[in-house]
């Protein structure tokens, strides 16, 4: 018999499994399509727990709890924490100096040691930032390992559409933009993503490139696979890749390593991050049902921590600085 209903199974629905089981709760878990796959936001992510860089825009509280995201992720799949590297190429330089400032955690790095970083990128960048203590994950392969973690406990995801409002008991919504129905303040924000595959060129870790248009950063992945992320536009529109988006995003990558021009497009993808007005991710409640949600560009980062706050909330009644009163 389960304590409490969760809808939605992405990244935070799973989570908020997890983190009820560790309070000693039963969770039912639900979602309308079954297990994670391209019908979530979370399918399309880039798999960076990089708080630090995402302080540059993110408020402090993202900040913040994003600082334990790796340790919590590394308790359920495989986290390579070899940082982060900022590059811009050497007309943006003024955009490096920026980043620098309005973000912590970072340390300059020179020709030779971006060289030594990633020798890969062959000595084409001369300035950049190394946030030493930011990590990454392979986004699908982590939400298969949650899911085959909430299995060995004895949680299956059952494929159902549900409503919070129909469902007995306790309810955690976790329906990311579908919750648009009971949160007014939601809002899409579009992200458009692209995988290479390249046999010529390595990467250790994630490299982002600044840019005052066209941002872009480079996720390594595993079988020589690179994740290109990611457009950021307020829109309600779900439908695939556009050629702009395309155009940016391979034109940026083309900037960052000219043998991307030569790499395989392995998968083109879009979808829209739910995200409230600060962008900052919250739980609501409002009743017998709690709201998880908004976590807009940083739903890896913030998952484990908005979880463990809405769990140790049905525990205890404990409300953490992630709870919202509207
Ligand atoms: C291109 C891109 C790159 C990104 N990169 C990163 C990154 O590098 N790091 C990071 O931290 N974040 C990143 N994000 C953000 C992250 O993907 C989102 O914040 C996160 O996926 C939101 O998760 P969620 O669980 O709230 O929503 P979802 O993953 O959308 O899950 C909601 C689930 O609810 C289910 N559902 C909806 N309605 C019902 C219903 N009525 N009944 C049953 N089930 C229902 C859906 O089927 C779905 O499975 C990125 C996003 C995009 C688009």
């Amino acid at each position: 018999m389960a304590d409490v209903t969760i809808i939605g199974a992405g990244v935070v629905g799973l989570w908020t499994a997890w983190a009820l089981l560790a309070q000693g709760l039963t969770p039912r878990l639900i979602d309308r399509e079954g297990a994670p796959g391209p019908h979530g936001c979370s399918w399309w992510a880039g798999g960076m727990l990089a708080p630090d860089c995402e302080g540059a825009l993110a408020e402090p509280l993202v900040v913040a709890h994003g600082r334990s995201a790796a340790s919590a992720w590394a308790r359920v799949t495989d986290v390579t924490e070899r940082g982060t590297l900022v590059l811009a190429p050497e007309r943006d330089r003024v955009e490096l100096d920026a980043f620098a400032d309005r973000t912590l955690g970072h340390e300059p790095v020179d020709g030779p040691e971006i060289m030594r970083l990633e020798p890969g990128l062959e000595g084409r960048h001369r300035r950049g930032l190394f946030f030493r203590d930011e990590a990454h994950i392979a986004p699908r392969r982590a939400l298969a390992d949650l899911v085959a973690r909430l299995a060995d406990k004895g949680v299956e995801i059952e494929r159902a559409q549900a409503r919070p409002e129909d469902m007995a008991g306790p309810v955690i919504d976790c329906r990311g933009l579908a919750a648009r129905d009971a949160l007014d303040t939601l809002r899409g924000v579009r992200g458009e993503m692209i995988v290479l595959r390249s046999t010529e060129i390595v990467l250790r870790r994630p490299i982002r490139l600044l840019h005052p248009r066209h941002p872009l950063y480079v996720v390594p992945r595993p079988g020589g696979t690179f994740m290109l992320g990611a457009t950021q536009i307020e829109s309600t529109d779900r439908s695939g890749v556009t050629a702009r988006a395309a155009l940016e995003l391979l034109s940026s990558a083309y900037a960052l390593d000219p043998r991307f021009a030569e790499a395989e497009i392995v998968e083109m993808g879009a979808d829209l991050r739910p995200a409230f007005p600060d962008n900052v991710p919250r739980i609501v409640r409002r009743g017998r049902v709690l709201h998880v949600n908004g976590l807009f560009r940083h739903g890896y980062l913030m998952a484990p921590a908005l979880a463990r706050q809405a769990a140790a909330y049905l525990a205890d009644g404990h409300k953490g600085d992630l709870f919202h009163e509207d």
